[in-house]
């Protein structure tokens, strides 16, 4: 498994369902990953294993995994297959994974434990709606999110979380870093056992913003959309 303690920020692409084989060898002759950092694309799991090259600390990371560990399960691909193929990160519990294919807090804590199992580090992913933000529930329903979605065998060196405001995503607004800062440090000081987790921002992250939000000091990284898929403005956000 990555030693993530080792790095000050954790930067990944999240790609969804976006990218083709032309678009990947133009993007991979151009990215730059700083080797200080721990950049991660999550591309479609067909083109996993093409990502791979010679960039120091750049990680390939699934966008789900199966809930089942084998069987009949049509169209699935498992945590110890993801292993199988030396995928080091996924995420789990994306919004549009909750939104679309009803995800639930229950099926993301199995997900996450079978990464965990099998040496991957689960990017797991929590926020809020528009809604429940102007109701001022934020705190609620993350402290909800977290506590059944993340299991006892989480910790800091083996899991990833990553705080991604529903109404932010893909939208071009952001919380403020005032709001960023302190939806963080909750995260971090609510259990003491949260205290050395890597805690990533993720929507509407491009190049004017990540630098500022990035420099929070409880903000360990960021988990991009959009403007991962335009390799310059990644470049400059990773730098
Ligand atoms: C995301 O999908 O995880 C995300 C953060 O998207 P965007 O950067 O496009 O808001």
């Amino acid at each position: 498994m990555i030693k993530l303690s080792k790095f000050s920020s954790i930067f990944i692409a999240n790609w969804k369902l976006n990218g083709n084989i032309e678009f990947i060898e133009k993007y991979y002759q151009k990215l730059l990953a700083n080797p200080k950092n721990c950049t991660v694309v999550c591309s479609p799991n067909i083109y996993l294993n093409r990502l791979k090259n010679n960039n120091i600390n750049l990680f390939s990371g699934a966008q789900d995994v199966s809930l089942y560990n084998e069987g009949a399960y049509t169209g699935e691909i498992s945590a110890n297959m993801l292993n199988d193929e030396k995928i080091d990160f996924c995420l789990v519990g994306h919004s549009e994974r909750r939104q679309y294919f009803n995800e639930s807090n229950k099926t993301i804590k199995i997900k996450t434990s079978n990464l965990i199992n099998n040496n991957i580090i689960p990017v797991i992913c929590i926020g809020e709606t528009l809604e429940e933000k102007e109701k001022k529930l934020t705190k609620k329903v993350l402290d909800k999110q977290i506590n059944e979605s993340i299991p006892i065998e989480s910790n800091f060196e083996n899991s990833i979380i990553a705080y991604e405001p529903i109404w932010a995503i893909g939208t071009g607004l952001t919380p403020s870093l005032e709001e960023i800062e302190e939806v963080h440090s909750f995260i971090k000081t609510k259990n003491i056992r949260f205290n050395k987790f890597k805690v990533l921002y993720g929507g509407s992250i491009k190049a004017s913003n990540s630098k500022n939000i990035n420099n929070l000091p409880n903000v360990d990284g960021c988990l991009i959309g959009g403007s991962s898929l335009k390799v310059d403005e990644f470049n400059s956000i990773i730098s």
